[in-house]
């Protein structure tokens, strides 16, 4: 039984490789449609020959390395639950301590030092090629820091999330996943405050605007959008990647907009000028709090349907599966696995939301700029920057697009029209 369910996961996990594969490389095409060819959005016009060609193998294979990593992450849970390591790990946590609280955090470490070492070289895989394509800029130490902050960052909320779930699995029985639920929401809104003050500084010096002039003028169309002041960041980036970024994060009194230093360094004043009117756009339209409203949606749907398969599959498949009821902590796997397996499923529909927020953003920008020049320039230079496709296959489009393409990005500014 064991040899041969892991000899169809691991089939199965080398089809979905090889059909990715086929995929990207072979039947996508990410050429810019005849009619388009020579205008503002096909690359042969702001990028070179060589540059063409490093962005489309740069894709590729990313969009190959996303594929391939997160069915990889199934299978590892899939592998830890039937071949009875999960299960060690619980006999282990619990022949430790009679406390819930211990045996909780020594399980979770356990389990998350294996996970980091599984998924070690694909991360590690990634992290070179995108040194290759001189995209990051990160020193080994300096990476492998940043690696071992995210797990303890992780550790710390995983540690928090599965004492409180598991004691509610306990307490609860098939219930569970109502409490669990509800309680979910004030931690994320407690977490989405406390991300740009505790959790990000963690990993990067933020400080304000380091360019005075430039801060007046961010300043002037700030208030043009009835946004305080005092929520325009700069992050040091620059020591990283050469990537082009800036974003909103945080609510209430810790929102803030961020711009990453490269930004700064590499766009001219208009382009920038543009880019904060965009990111005004996603504060100025709450983007932030219909995200959270959206996030409680899917959270309740999906604790819904992971209580259901969870609960089936223990009580048919318990004895393969090495769990011998949902609330004891070797069933952790199993809840990451169908979890991950949800929003990997609902990405198609979470990414279009965030497509159509990031349009309206868009378009705020134009509103306030009224820069054509300006936006399409901010956007062949984003793309050259970060070696992207302009137009990206289908399938990477709907599992991985939150902004829409740059041809659509891009078409979006050259049509528009001033209200
Ligand atoms: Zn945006």
């Amino acid at each position: 039984m064991l040899r041969k369910w892991t000899f169809r996961a691991v089939i199965a996990y080398l089809l979905i490789g090889i059909a990715v594969y086929v995929y990207l490389f072979y039947l996508a095409g990410s050429t810019v449609p005849d009619h388009l060819k020579g205008t503002s959005v096909d690359p042969a016009t702001f990028l070179n020959s060589r540059e063409i060609m490093l962005s489309e193998e740069y894709s590729k294979i990313r969009n190959l390395l996303y594929f391939i990593s997160t069915p990889y992450e199934w299978l590892f849970y899939f592998l830890i639950l039937i071949f009875g390591i999960s299960k060690g790990f619980e006999r282990w946590a619990e022949s430790t301590s009679r406390l819930h609280i211990i045996q909780s955090a020594i399980y979770l470490f356990l389990l998350s030092v294996i996970s980091f070492v599984v998924t070690f070289p694909l991360s590690y895989i990634s992290y070179r090629f995108s040194k290759a394509y001189n995209i990051s800029t990160q020193t080994f130490s300096l990476w492998m820091k940043d690696e071992v902050i995210d797990f303890w960052v992780n550790f710390i909320e995983m540690f928090i999330i599965v004492t409180v779930l598991y004691w509610l699995m306990k307490r609860f029985k098939r219930r569970w996943w109502v409490p669990a639920w509800l309680l979910s929401i004030p931690f994320m809104i407690f977490m989405m405050f406390i991300q740009p003050v505790v959790i990000d500084p963690l990993y990067n010096d933020f400080y304000p605007l380091k360019n005075k002039d430039l801060e007046t003028k961010i300043l002037a169309l700030a208030e043009k959008a009835n946004i305080p002041a005092e929520h325009v960041y700069e992050v040091n980036m620059s020591e990283k990647t050469n990537a082009l970024n800036a974003y909103v994060t945080g609510i209430g009194s810790n929102a803030r907009i961020v711009l990453w230093d490269t930004t700064l360094e590499q766009l001219n004043e208009k382009e920038i000028l543009f880019i904060m009117a965009h990111e005004m756009g996603h504060y100025v339209e709450k983007h932030i709090y219909f995200g959270i409203a959206g996030y409680i949606i899917l959270t309740g749907i999906g604790l819904w349907i992971t209580a259901g398969v969870m609960n089936r599959l223990v009580r048919k498949k318990g004895t393969e599966l090495k769990v011998t009821a949902v609330s004891s902590l070797s069933s952790l796997p199993l809840f990451l696995l169908i979890t991950s397996v949800l929003l990997f499923a609902a990405s198609p529909i979470t990414n279009w939301v965030s497509r159509y927020e990031e349009m309206r953003a868009d378009r705020y920008g134009m509103e306030m700029t009224n820069d054509k020049k300006a936006a399409v320039q901010t956007f062949q230079d984003l793309t050259k920057s970060g070696l992207s496709q302009v137009n990206p296959p289908f399938l990477v489009k709907i599992f991985r697009y939150g902004h829409p393409t740059m041809l659509e990005r891009i078409r979006m500014v050259e049509d528009f029209k001033k209200k």
